[in-house]
């Protein structure tokens, strides 16, 4: 199994990209933290997997994760995964939106790797394990702009300029650091998305033209990726943005 031996934590995971990766590393053998702020997706993750190890954890407050991370052991693989879609352009993001989506899709990853980075480099030296963090950036980041998707593309574009700079401080050390940047995904939230469009079946097929192999991309087109750079498989693979976008960005 391609994950055996290993610790992983994943924001996020009640639903959607999240939890079909919380699925995806517990199958490949990992021993898988799933949290989320949603105690019912938990509940429901848990029932269909009773091996993964389900927590509360709102990435927004420091507090919670310090209190979180000091009962978890060492971790060899971080999934950032938590972050939210603000719909509209500049003139339509205010200060709040524009802060909450930087604190969400941001400063959450920043909080959550402090706190798991020195237990996992003290296991690293300890034990000669290899460790990897994954951070949920997007095709619409400053690889591509999007239509209404302003503080979002800002937003993930700084996700990808964090992976880097995390990714030169420690690979001399071994710990990898990337990256993954998917098309659009059929979730619950691209659902409620499609739903609040002012009409939701133009909204659909919309989302599906931009898409070259003219699907959306499922969850389960994504979290082999995200087993494959939590694995050692990706162990020459550092500081990228990995695009699973159905060639979008051809
Ligand atoms: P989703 O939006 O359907 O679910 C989001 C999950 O995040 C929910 O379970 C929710 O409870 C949880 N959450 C919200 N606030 C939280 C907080 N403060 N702390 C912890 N958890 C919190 O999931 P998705 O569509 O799979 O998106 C997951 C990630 O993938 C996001 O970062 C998103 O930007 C990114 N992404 C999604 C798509 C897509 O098309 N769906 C494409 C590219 C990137």
């Amino acid at each position: 199994m391609r994950l055996q031996g290993k610790t992983v934590l994943i924001t996020a995971a009640g639903q959607g990209i999240g939890r079909a990766s919380a699925l995806a590393c517990a199958r490949e053998g990992a021993r898988v933290f799933a949290t989320d702020i949603n105690p019912d997706t938990l509940a429901s993750l848990k029932a269909e997997a009773p091996s993964i190890e389900t927590g509360l954890l709102d990435v927004r407050d420091t507090n919670q994760i310090t209190r979180y991370v000091a009962g978890l052991p060492a971790l060899q693989g971080l999934f950032n995964c938590a972050g939210f879609v603000h719909h509209g352009g500049i003139l339509d993001c205010a200060e709040a939106d524009w802060d909450f989506s930087f604190d969400l899709n941001v400063k959450a990853m920043y909080r959550m790797i402090r706190a798991v980075l020195p237990a996992m480099l003290e296991d690293m030296k300890a034990s000669g394990r290899a460790a990897s963090i994954l951070n949920m950036a997007s095709m619409a980041s400053s690889l591509k702009g999007f239509p209404n998707r302003f503080v979002y593309c800002a937003s993930k574009g700084a996700v990808i300029g964090l992976t880097k700079a995390i990714a030169a401080d420690y690979a001399k050390l071994g710990l990898r650091c990337n990256a993954l940047c998917p098309g659009t995904v059929d979730t619950p939230s691209l659902r409620g998305r499609i739903a609040a469009a002012a009409d939701p079946v133009q909204a659909e097929k919309d989302f599906i033209a931009r898409q070259p192999m003219g699907r959306l991309a499922t969850v389960d087109d994504i979290a082999p990726q995200v087993v494959f750079l939590l694995s050692d498989e990706s162990k020459f693979v550092t500081g990228q943005a990995v695009v699973v976008d159905g060639g979008v960005l051809i």
